[in-house]
């Protein structure tokens, strides 16, 4: 069903650019109906699926119309003197920085063609308060805010959101897991009872149900169930070597296999620099990005990435949701993912829009156990390859569960430290 069929006005239509957009995707097509209806609208549907759009149209399409609908007076083109002459009318609360700017962007490219007649703000913590204070003198149509800012703004005076129609939550279920059901609450008792609510989520978890519930009435209900990775589109390997050769093999892979823009998940922030920089001190251009760099810093990595400046990123979960990268060639888990759905948003960051990609992780005897526990939630069971001058050659420790095996027939790799630390003490 091509987009002019989805109940959006002409005039939005012709932003809308084929080459970008050329058709909608199954969300967009079910749900901007809904929503340009008025309806609250519950998505379940995985990253990569065109959420972002799906509910940026029809708020968009809102406020054009009511624009349209409004007399020269009390127009937003003609504010009366002394008075807010913008309220804000959609609010999309997301749960990180980067997401923010995302979305932004997103309405943005679409409204920019209308000039200063739809002004759209994003707001987001970690930078200082008083620029985004100055954004919002004389209001804004539609605002796009992490939580903890945006109540600190409404502290401030900065804005109000008593006349705000509609409701985004984007990624809900990440706004529930990073603790944000407080500010939430608080948000929710300043906005109107009468009002839109758009929700939307990759996963959903029985957090969410009840926050779903609590919120949401006689919602269009859209779940488009997370796919296992499609081999096809993704092509997940897993190299079996030691954890302490992890930085070499990284090297080698990425100067053997010629790897363009690799983005590579590692378990913490320390890591995250330390590999970065072993690969800067190798000729390899990479960037840690994590959640203790500066927003500025973080917007510069992800720009220098996508520009091709930077080759390697050595990032935290805190990347794994959301961003989009386009046309990202490889990603690796240099430490897996501690779970399975953690497993599917992390190789999200590949493949996306119908583009090839590659999955690499990296699997040691410490951690076999758990890979195979993300394979088997997974129903994959991949070739564990092994690469000349990288092989493990430490063993996997005992399994945890009494696998029928006879215990002490071969020593653990504590008892090899013990005698390697004994060995030590006689020489
Ligand atoms: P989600 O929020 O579901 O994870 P996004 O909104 O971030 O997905 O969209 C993922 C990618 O798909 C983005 O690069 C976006 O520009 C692209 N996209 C969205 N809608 C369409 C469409 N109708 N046609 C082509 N690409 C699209
Ligand atoms: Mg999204």
């Amino acid at each position: 069903m091509p987009f002019k069929d989805l109940g959006l006005s002409p005039e939005l239509l012709t932003a809308l650019k084929p080459k970008t957009y050329p058709s909608p995707t199954p969300v967009q097509s079910e749900f901007i109906p809904a929503a340009a209806a008025g309806r609250d609208v519950w998505v379940t549907a995985p990253t990569g699926s065109g959420k972002t759009l799906a509910y940026a149209l029809p708020l968009l399409d809102r406020l054009l119309s009511s624009q349209n609908q409004a007399t020269p007076l009390t127009s937003a083109l003609r504010p009366l003197p002394g008075r807010n002459p913008r309220a804000v009318q959609s609010l999309v609360l997301v749960p990180t920085r980067e997401l923010a700017i995302q979305v932004s962007q997103t309405f943005m490219s679409i409204a920019s063609q209308w000039g200063t007649r739809c002004k759209i703000t994003v707001v987001f913590g970690g930078v200082s308060i008083n620029p985004q204070m100055m954004g919002l003198r004389g209001g804004t149509d539609i605002l796009i805010a992490t939580p903890g800012r945006l109540i600190d703004l409404i502290e401030h005076n900065a804005l109000k959101l008593s006349n705000v129609q509609s409701l985004v939550l984007d990624e809900a279920d990440k706004l529930l897991e990073l603790g944000f059901q407080d500010e939430l609450q608080h948000i929710l008792s300043l906005l109107p009872k009468k009002r839109q609510n758009l929700f939307l989520s990759a996963t959903r978890p029985e957090s969410i149900e009840s926050l779903a519930q609590s919120i949401l009435r006689l919602p269009h209900e859209i779940h488009i169930a997370a796919e296992t990775p499609q081999p096809s589109v993704i092509q997940q390997r897993a190299i079996y070597t030691d954890r302490t050769q992890r930085t070499q093999l990284l090297k080698h892979l990425i100067k053997a296999e010629n790897l363009k823009q690799v983005l590579v998940f590692v378990a913490t922030q320390h890591s995250s620099e330390i590999v970065a920089a072993k690969l800067r001190v190798a000729g390899i251009s990479s960037e840690p990005f994590h959640g203790q760099l500066s927003q500025g810093k973080r917007q510069q990595v992800l720009a220098d990435f996508k520009a091709h400046r930077v080759k390697v990123v050595l990032a935290t979960d805190l990347a794994a949701r959301g961003l989009d990268i386009e046309k990202l060639p490889t990603v690796i888990n240099f430490d897996l993912p501690r779970s399975a759905v953690d497993y599917t948003h992390r190789i999200g960051r590949t493949g996306r829009a119908g583009e090839s990609g590659v999955a690499i992780s990296f699997v040691c005897p410490e951690s076999l156990q758990h890979w195979a526990l993300i394979e088997k939630r997974h129903a994959v069971k991949l070739p564990q390859e092994s690469i000349p001058g990288y092989e493990a050659t430490t063993e996997a420790p005992e399994p945890l569960e009494n696998n029928g095996g006879v215990k002490g027939k071969r020593p653990s790799k504590k008892d090899k430290l013990r005698q390697l630390a004994a060995s030590k003490a006689e020489n």
